[in-house]
């Protein structure tokens, strides 16, 4: 028997079908979804409201100290009790995330907060960038999904979700390969599969078929 929680972390690129595999996978199993991508959109959400200056790295990490920021086991997130799952996924705040991402002491509040959801609730299914790497590396099992660029794009925009600027393909593929290389070369727990991660290649495949591909291999891992 384990001590600590019961962690299934997945990670991987934006558009990779981390959300809706994470969140099915949570259902599934009856466990806690937390996700942390949510959580960096909340914290610039609110210094964008607030206008602190996003190169103001001490501004940031007072900010998201200060937070009182709250996830539910559903993967609602409030900031002072206003909900705000849907505010948090505009393109506005899309473009901006991963600059607040990228600062350490923002990130070191997140980890705390990732932490002891995790004590609180148990079991549960974490999907950010950095779970296997650094926030779970003892995580029961640690996925990566990944697919190509212009399949991640074509995903998004069919998701409809950050659509304002009238974007066509290329213009989201550009800019979701722009959030990869600011996500994946930066010094803070940059996005990289953890050298235990399962990876998959989901370019090919339909969210089903990912959704089945993950909920058998989590199955065999919480049975082990
Ligand atoms: O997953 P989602 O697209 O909502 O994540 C938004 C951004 O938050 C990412 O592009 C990344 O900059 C940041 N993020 C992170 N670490 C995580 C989760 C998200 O840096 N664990």
């Amino acid at each position: 028997m384990e001590d600590g929680p019961l962690v299934i972390a997945i990670d991987g690129p934006a558009g990779a079908g981390k959300s809706t595999i994470a969140r099915r996978v949570a259902e599934d199993l009856g466990w806690a979804y937390l996700d942390t991508g949510a959580m960096y959109r909340a914290v610039t959400l609110v210094a964008l409201e607030l206008e602190v200056p996003l190169e103001d790295a001490e501004a940031l990490a007072a900010l998201a100290a200060d937070l009182p920021l709250h996830l539910a086991p559903d993967g609602t997130v409030t900031v002072r009790e206003q909900d705000v799952t849907a505010l948090i996924r505009t393109a506005e705040i899309t473009a901006a995330v991963s600059v607040v991402a990228s600062v350490q002491a923002v990130r070191e509040v997140m980890v705390r907060h990732q932490r002891r959801f995790a004590a609180q609730n148990g079991r549960i299914v974490a999907e950010g960038r950095d779970m296997g790497t650094e926030v779970f590396p003892d995580a029961h099992l640690k996925v990566y999904l990944d697919a190509d660029p212009g399949e991640r794009a074509r995903r998004r925009l069919a998701q409809g979700s950050e659509q304002e600027g009238g974007e066509d393909l290329e213009a989201m593929r550009s800019k979701i390969e722009a959030r990869d290389r600011l996500d994946s070369t930066r010094e803070a727990s940059p996005l990289r599969p953890a050298d235990d991660a399962w990876r998959l290649d989901t370019t090919r495949m339909t969210p089903d078929e990912v959704f089945e591909a993950v909920r058998s291999r989590v199955r065999s891992a919480i049975r082990s």
